[in-house]
């Protein structure tokens, strides 16, 4: 988890927000990211076409009249914009107005915007546009229970989702099978790359099991590096199937890392088959220990769940 998408976070839980102020707060990110790039667009129509900057774009307070401008100046006083995260974001949008505002008196008086100064606009828009799209991410994580740095869901909405799939095999008579997926000696990875490479390799992962999955079945971040997958309609044995054309794909794709050549990694799976009249605890433990055999038998492989395996 980036140190950014941990601080938004803990600003949505500190700040005791609610729900509606959780959406209030994605939805006006959104917007502002939105609004930005409309008004690069007419920044960009002056300067193409030689008209008179628009005084959208080169009012001095720009910023203060946009929406996301507006939006701050009703709610400056609220804990939330208080918050570094927060704070610095205004000062972009501040930042980016302003400058966009020189840019496009000069280009419209002197016709010629050196190349830097252009340069250093687009920078500082991307730079905005990262900061709230990853606090939009982060204050939706909030409201919606997904992991930020996966987008799987949680172990929260997984106990839920979980039980009424054990009540629908019940009632259908229908297999199901569970499984957890562990990154194999991903520790070495943090170690060798450092934490973010392994954050990096942690989102890819996921990216590619939700990928290679099918459409009905769920993943859930279960802890560090271990993930939750629920399959509806699978009896364990096809479950080892399916598991293992996900366990080849991850082996052989490379995940790309900062300043040094693509990472390879690998996961192990245990499998149990989710039946009626178990508590869920006992079933995910036997899946726990059918992984435990899988890290045993030297990683890298799908381990269905057997009595032997007590
Ligand atoms: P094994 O093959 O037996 O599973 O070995 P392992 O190294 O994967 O297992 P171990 O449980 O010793 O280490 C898990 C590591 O996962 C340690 C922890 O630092 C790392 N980890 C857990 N969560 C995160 C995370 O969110 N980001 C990063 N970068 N690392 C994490
Ligand atoms: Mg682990
Ligand atoms: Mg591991």
């Amino acid at each position: 988890m980036s140190a950014q998408d941990t601080s938004a976070q803990q600003q949505a839980t500190d700040a005791a927000l609610s729900r509606r102020q959780l959406e209030e707060i994605v939805r006006e990110l959104e917007a502002a990211m939105e609004e930005t790039r409309q008004w690069l667009a007419l920044f960009h129509r002056a300067l193409v076409c030689q008209l008179r900057p628009d005084p959208e774009v080169v009012t001095e307070d720009a910023h203060r009249m946009s929406r996301f401008g507006r939006w701050y100046s009703t709610h400056r006083d609220d804990d939330i914009f208080s918050q570094p995260a927060f704070a610095m974001l205004v000062g972009m949008h501040q930042g980016l107005y302003a400058h966009a505002a020189i840019l496009a008196v000069r280009g419209w008086k002197d016709d010629r915007i050196p190349t830097e100064e252009y340069d250093a606009l687009l920078h500082k828009i991307d730079s905005f546009n990262e900061q709230a799209g990853r606090m939009a991410r982060a204050f939706r994580a909030a409201l919606s229970d997904l992991d930020p740095l996966t987008g799987t869901n949680t172990r929260m909405t997984m106990e839920k989702e979980l039980m009424r799939e054990q009540q629908r095999m019940r009632r259908s008579g229908r297999p199901c099978s569970i499984a957890i997926a562990d990154i194999d000696r991903f520790k070495s990875v943090n170690d060798t790359y450092g934490h973010q490479a392994g954050d990096r390799v942690l989102a890819r992962v996921t990216r590619i099991i939700e990928d290679t999955l099918r459409p009905y079945d769920s993943i859930y971040r279960f802890g560090g590096e271990e993930f939750l997958i629920c399959l509806p309609d699978t009896a364990p044995e096809d479950a080892r199937r399916v598991l293992d054309r996900v366990r080849t794909t991850i082996s052989e794709t490379p995940v790309p890392i900062d300043n040094a050549d693509p990472l390879f990694v690998t996961v192990s799976f245990g499998v149990a088959q989710l039946v009626p009249r178990r508590k869920l605890n006992e079933l995910m433990e036997r899946a726990d220990r059918a992984l435990y055999e899988a890290k045993n038998n030297g990683r890298d492989q799908v381990v269905v769940w057997t009595a032997e395996l007590i």
